[in-house]
């Protein structure tokens, strides 16, 4: 086993993970977080989110987006592979706009999807780099699409899925599922990691 992964990736405490017969029969992945860091995160009742915004979450997502920690990707994996393995639509990861994934240097919802071993496909372009929580209400509403389809990008008829870290508001997926159901999709959900 990797060195890294014997501690948990959130506070550094070494996992007593001794492989199990029980893990190797019904888990994909050895865990990459204690328990106790593990039972700070509280499970989502919504069936288009994993997980709840609280305490835990809110450091994770600094964590990992803020400080660029693209080891934390494997946090969720085992609980999003169990949520994402047998879905039919074909799942796209909303983007960042490519200055800002440059100066991040990865793409965070990509990441969490690959740690997953889930496929995806991008067909979208994000056109601004405002975020969402600098403007007011108002102007949300009324933006320009925050999004367009990647050059030559082919959407079919047929269902997708966005996925994204957290819904708040849902302007961003609102306007990601316009663009394609523009472009000729028949259906689009969407998924969250967090309930916003
Ligand atoms: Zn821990």
């Amino acid at each position: 086993m990797n060195k890294i992964e014997t501690l948990c990736l959130l506070c550094s405490q070494p996992l007593q993970s001794a492989i199990s017969w029980k893990l190797l029969l019904t888990k994909q992945f050895q865990p990459t977080i204690c328990d106790r860091c593990l039972a700070r995160f509280e499970y989502s009742s919504t069936a288009t989110a994993l997980y709840q915004y609280n305490d835990a979450m809110k450091d994770y997502l600094h964590q990992y987006k803020f400080l660029q920690d693209v080891a934390l990707a494997k946090v969720f994996r085992q609980e999003l592979h169990a949520r994402l393995k047998h879905e039919k639509a074909t799942i796209i990861p909303i983007p960042m706009h490519r200055l800002k994934q440059r100066e991040r240097t990865f793409s965070h919802m990509e990441e969490l999807l690959k740690a997953a071993n889930i496929p995806f496909l991008q067909l979208l372009e994000k056109t601004t780099i405002e975020t969402q929580s600098s403007r007011n209400r108002e102007q949300r509403i009324q933006a320009a699409p925050l999004f367009h389809l990647i050059e030559g990008a082919q959407v079919r008829h047929k269902e997708y899925l966005l996925f994204d870290d957290i819904k708040a508001t849902g302007t961003t997926l609102r306007h990601a599922t316009e663009v394609l159901l523009n472009a000729g999709a028949e259906n689009v959900k969407s998924f969250t990691l967090i309930n916003g």
